[in-house]
């Protein structure tokens, strides 16, 4: 297993809130939450960032779009943010694909 916080996440190495989990991934809250609701739709599969997929994930792709819907619902969000950094210059700090799912206040286009 690579180094890496995310998978130790889904291997429950360290611990996080789960708010959901499937076969393909797992939803946790943010430790640093920038909206009211701030959560990570992480694969299990441990993937650098979406630049690195190749067309082998794109099924795992969509699912995660799904579970972040699933996600959703489940908070009680109608409207969210939903959301991923690809890369250092982009915003990225961990090397584990995730999307950002934000919810609960108004959100400002474009992000900064
Ligand atoms: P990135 O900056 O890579 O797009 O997103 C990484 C996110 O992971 C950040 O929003 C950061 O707050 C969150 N994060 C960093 N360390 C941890 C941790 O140990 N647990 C959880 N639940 N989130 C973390
Ligand atoms: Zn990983």
């Amino acid at each position: 297993m690579p180094d890496c916080l995310f998978c130790k996440i889904v291997a429950r190495e360290i611990p996080a809130q789960l708010v959901l989990e499937d076969a393909h991934a797992i939803v946790i809250k943010d430790i640093s939450p920038k909206a009211p609701t701030h959560v990570l739709v992480v694969p299990k599969k441990h993937i650098d960032r979406l630049s690195s997929t190749d067309d082998g994930d794109a099924e795992l792709l969509g699912r995660l779009q799904r579970t972040a819907v699933a996600a959703a619902a489940k908070l009680s969000l109608k409207d969210f943010r939903l959301v991923t950094n690809n890369g250092r210059g982009a915003g990225q700090s961990v090397d584990h694909l995730h999307y950002h799912l934000l919810g609960g206040r108004p959100m400002e286009w474009p992000p900064g």
